[in-house]
């Protein structure tokens, strides 16, 4: 299988032939700007010392500064970054918000770390990146295994430098410049965009059966938001395991069960099933918004949903993504579903920036116009064209960044 980064660009080459892009700026968007691979030293409770990889990948800024996340896992390495990096230039490009794309990931297992290790680790790897940040420069968000309480170090890492800056990072606490309705932003989005979807589609949300593979950040609050909503979510899972129940599981008693520090398999009243259970199940929507690369040539035949909504990033690879198309199976693409996580961190910025906090009823409202705006652009695309919703993103987005890059002279 291509490496993760590839797999990206084999999406980027076939918007890019779309638009009939030239070699010069092929060659500017299929590499990335900057790449820097520290050591990050954490000293554990027991005394020993444990090395980690750090990496921080800026793909493009010709936008605006660099923007993504930062995923703390132990399938961390540059391609997979890089393969982040690179889509978070799309989505901000596609979403139409002034930022490039940017990712970073320590190669860590961080389960097992206690509070004062996760800690040291993140403020010795902010120390070590620091250069390269900054609100005009780069701004970190949390991702996979990372949170509020990691940006808050990140952010007091950052300000003991520099001076107090809470623009430096989103998805911070909201006593220390965090935007209320940042943490539900992702899921949220995504579930904005499933429903402008149904509609287009002629579809009944309300009647929609969803399965959502993975229960953090993004998984959890599109659960929420679908349960609101009155839809039936039938499975979840974790990194341990899934629950299905035909009839709709009740999302606020899982939910109580993983705020108590459980995990999904703990809650009652559902069928276990595995992960891949989860993927293969009998629904309608499937939400992958765990880990990439699990809808791949080996199991895209076997989905029996006729719509996946990327949560995840990258979970779908290009093999995969051809058998979903072939069997009629419509995907809406990462770089437009869960982008609702940089558009949050947008308006976090920007608040920070401004020192103003919106209400949340606000912050949801213009969440809900930019989610709306990219999806009906890329549909609108789409079907101009007569290709997949993830050739119509990428195309939108590259002629975007190509425009820019043209117009600062860069390329
Ligand atoms: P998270 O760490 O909060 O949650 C990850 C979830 O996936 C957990 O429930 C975990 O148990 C589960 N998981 C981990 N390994 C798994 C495995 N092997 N099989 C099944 N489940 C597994 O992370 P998150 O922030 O919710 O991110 C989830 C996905 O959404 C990632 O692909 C991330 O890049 C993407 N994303 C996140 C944001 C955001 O704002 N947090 C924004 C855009 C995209």
């Amino acid at each position: 299988m291509a490496n993760a980064f590839e797999q990206v660009n084999e999406y980027v080459q076939i918007g890019a032939d779309l638009i009939d892009l030239s070699d010069e700026l092929r060659d500017v968007i299929r590499t990335s700007h900057r790449e820097i691979s520290v050591q990050v030293p954490v000293r554990r409770d027991d005394g020993s010392l444990l090395m980690v990889r750090g990496y921080r990948v800026q793909h493009n800024g010709a936008r605006g500064p660099y923007k993504g996340g930062i995923r703390y896992h132990p399938s961390a390495d540059l391609d997979e970054v890089r393969a982040l990096a690179s889509l978070m230039t799309w989505k901000t490009a596609l979403l139409d918000i002034p930022f490039g794309g940017a990712k970073g990931g320590i190669a860590v297992d961080p389960l097992g770390m206690s509070r004062r290790e996760l800690e040291t680790m993140t403020r010795h790897f902010t120390d070590r990146i620091c250069h390269l940040l900054g609100p005009y420069r780069d701004i970190p968000a949390p991702d996979v295994n990372t949170d509020a309480q990691t940006m808050a170090w990140m952010m007091d890492a950052y300000s003991a430098r520099e001076g107090y800056t809470p623009a430096a990072v989103t998805g911070k606490p909201l006593d220390i410049g965090g935007a209320p309705g940042r943490e539900a932003a992702t899921g949220r989005g995504a579930v904005y965009v499933l429903a402008a979807a149904c509609e287009h589609w002629g579809l009944d949300l309300g009647k929609q059966r969803v399965a959502i593979q993975g229960f953090g950040n993004v998984g959890s609050w599109m659960a929420m938001e679908l349960a609101a909503r009155d839809v039936k979510v039938v499975a979840v899972s974790d990194v341990n395991g899934g629950i299905h129940n035909a009839g709709g599981l009740d999302i606020e008693a899982v939910l109580s069960v993983v705020r108590a520090g459980g995990s999904v398999v703990d809650a009652a009243h559902a069928d276990m099933i595995s992960n891949d259970e989860l993927l293969r199940l009998d629904c309608d929507v499937l939400v992958p918004a765990a880990l990439g690369d699990v809808l791949t040539g080996d199991n895209a035949d076997e989905v029996r949903a006729s719509m996946v909504v990327e949560a995840a990033n990258h979970p779908t690879t290009p093999e995969a993504d051809k058998v979903l198309a072939d069997r009629g199976v419509r995907v809406i693409p990462d770089v437009l579903a869960n982008g609702g996580g940089v558009t949050g961190s947008y308006f976090e910025w920007s608040q920070n920036i401004q020192q103003f906090r919106w209400k949340e009823s606000r912050f949801n409202e213009e969440l809900h116009a930019k989610m709306i705006e990219a999806f009906n652009a890329v549909v609108t695309f789409a079907e101009a064209h007569d290709v997949s919703l993830r050739t119509a993103a990428f195309a939108l987005a590259i002629e975007r960044v190509a425009r820019a890059e043209t117009l600062r002279g860069y390329a």
